[in-house]
């Protein structure tokens, strides 16, 4: 039944089952690749993160020491226009107490400035180490990805081209190729023009050999050892 059409489907197949594997090769491999993007890029994230919170603290501080000064104002003006003595001494009281908290929070200040300094450097350093690795990263991510479609486009332009083949043929004649395949793991005709049966790997004796390639009838002659139909490619265009 060696019938050249089939032999053009078997591989089709098996060129089609070759670059399934590549493509989720490669799907794999950017997996990898994205997962450790994101290991890089939370490390940048979370520099980042640091200086945002010390930047919100200075925020605040800053704030507090804003309202103080105007709550320390308003009491002047109450201190102006106290009306006992008592009331005098307490104003002076909550301004003293204002005041020194003005002190404190300007104390912190000052550190608190410092670090946000410091963070910045931080992030600074860790955007210049990681930035190449980042960008080499997303090259090659970007670059798996196009082979990945280029493959995907080839192996579907294959499955059409089977389709095509398969229903310009017998579907009984389909029907005992697909019994043989499974029958053969996948592969029904074998080549033998190295020698040896490409499909149970068996090296014929030179005498052997030469007796099958005389005797070669595409279709009917079979691998003494696997049973499988055989073929030579150097008489065969496949
Ligand atoms: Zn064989």
């Amino acid at each position: 039944m060696l019938n050249e059409k089939l032999l053009k489907v078997q591989n089709l197949e098996i060129e089609s089952i070759r670059l399934g594997t590549k493509i989720n090769d490669l799907e794999k491999e950017k997996r990898e690749l994205l997962s450790k993007l994101a290991e890089v890029e939370r490390k940048i994230e979370s520099a980042a993160d640091k200086l945002r919170e010390k930047e919100k603290e200075l925020s605040e501080l800053k704030n507090f020491i804003e309202y103080k000064k105007l709550r320390i104002e308003e009491l002047e003006k109450q201190k102006e226009s106290a009306k006992s003595r008592e009331e005098f001494k307490k104003v002076l009281r909550a301004i003293a107490k204002n005041e020194d908290e003005v002190i404190k929070a300007k104390q912190k200040l000052t550190m608190v400035e410092a670090e946000v300094e410091a963070l910045k450097d931080a992030y600074r350093k860790v955007k210049e180490q990681f930035s190449p690795e980042i960008q080499k990263l997303k090259e090659e991510i970007e670059e798996i990805s196009s082979e990945v479609e280029i493959l995907k486009r080839k192996k579907e332009k294959l499955l059409k081209e089977i389709e095509d083949l398969k229903s310009s043929m017998e579907p009984s004649e389909i029907e005992k190729f697909e019994q043989l395949k499974s029958k053969f793991n996948g592969l029904v005709f074998s080549d033998i023009s190295s020698g040896a049966c490409e499909g149970c790997g068996m090296t014929y004796s030179p005498a052997e050999y030469r007796e099958l390639i005389k005797n070669l009838t595409p279709g009917k002659s079979k691998c003494p050892y696997c049973g499988r139909f055989i073929y030579s490619k150097k008489l065969v265009k496949a």
